[in-house]
């Protein structure tokens, strides 16, 4: 660890925000460290297609996760495998604690921690996960070549999953609590084009149901009717959001309703030199490109706050 375990800006989250502050703390010269409990490139990673990041027509969502990666290597940014369990702020400075090493004292941190799928929290969901019942259409798409899914949800991530799908499965059903959908134009006029993704309008799916060789089929309820169905399928993929990745968020940081972490235009929160960025943070829209906004808006902010404060005037 450099820095005799004392930092400038330690950033706890290698996604797109996390990646993106570690390059411009580097080039504003603060002595930096990323820490990262799993792999690099957060949520990206897990899509297959990203077009609408400037510059790529076209990319994989590891491939660009890992071009992300190796920019911010570049700047010999100190990345850490490790997994914070708290995050105590003070006057002095911040204190940041890791599992297995100890303590870290900063200055300044970012939290890019983004976010976890959400759950439905229906019976079969939990004890089918891993056999039939997936939230990475990327990870285990592979696993229904030919066979028949249910994707839940109406959002940007349904949609793209739901595509991504469709090209491996032999029928795909979209299921979505209202009767239309939430995602973007050009995802719903593909969606729409697709021959094999047939959308279950103002519909829930209630309970995921299992045989010996995995799912089976889902229980699904009208929610306009109340009737009830059962359809037959081999695999449950559900994208219906995420919850943000707030539990570091220390008291003194204010959170809107849904646990996302409230922030300023400098992505500041309540508690001085403790930042958000990404997904984790409220606001309008959670894409990769303000993801990295983000962390550029944070890290060029956290170093101000740190000269100042270096200088005594703050
Ligand atoms: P989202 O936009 O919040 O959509 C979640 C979907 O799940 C909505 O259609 C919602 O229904 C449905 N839903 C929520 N809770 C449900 C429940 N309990 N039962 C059944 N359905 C439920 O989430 P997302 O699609 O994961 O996207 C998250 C963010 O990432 C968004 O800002 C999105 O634009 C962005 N994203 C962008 C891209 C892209 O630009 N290519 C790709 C992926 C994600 P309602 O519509 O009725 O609320």
């Amino acid at each position: 660890m450099a820095g005799n375990g004392f930092y400038d800006v330690v950033i706890i989250g290698a996604g797109p925000g996390g990646l993106s502050a570690g390059i411009y703390s580097m080039r504003a010269a603060m002595n930096t460290v990323l820490l990262e409990k799993s792999f690099p490139g957060g949520q990206v990673v897990t899509s297959n297609e990203v077009e609408n990041y400037l510059g790529f027509e076209h990319i994989n969502g590891a491939d660009l996760a890992d071009r992300f990666y190796k920019h911010a290597l570049s700047y010999d940014l100190e990345i850490i495998d490790s997994e914070v369990s708290v995050l105590e702020p003070g006057n002095e400075f911040h204190t940041v604690r890791i599992a297995d090493k100890g303590i870290i004292r900063t200055h300044s941190v970012i939290m890019a921690t983004g976010g976890s799928p959400r759950k439905l929290n229906i019976p079969g969901e939990e004890e089918y996960y891993g056999k039939g019942v997936s939230y990475c259409a990327v990870c285990d798409g592979f696993f229904f070549r030919d066979k028949t899914v249910v994707v839940v949800g109406g959002g940007d991530s349904a949609a793209e999953e739901a595509l991504y799908l469709a090209k491996l499965a032999r029928q795909v059903y979209i299921v979505h609590r209202r009767d239309e959908l939430r995602a973007s134009r050009i995802l719903q006029q593909r969606i729409h084009a697709e021959k094999k993704i047939k959308i279950l309008w103002s519909s829930v799916v209630t309970a995921i149901n299992a045989d010996e060789d995995g799912v089976s089929s889902v229980d699904l309820k009208d929610t306009g009717t109340g009737e009830q169905d059962v359809l037959k399928t081999d695999g449950v993929f559900i994208f219906i959001g995420f919850k943000p990745n707030s539990e570091l968020a220390p008291a003194g940081i204010k959170l809107s309703a849904q646990g996302y972490v409230m922030t300023d235009e400098k992505c500041e929160t309540r508690i001085p030199g403790i930042f958000a960025v990404g997904d984790l943070r409220e606001k309008y829209a959670r894409q990769i490109v303000s993801a990295a906004a983000d962390g550029c808006t944070a890290a060029l902010a956290a170093a101000h706050y740190v000269e100042k404060k270096k200088a005594g005037s703050r």
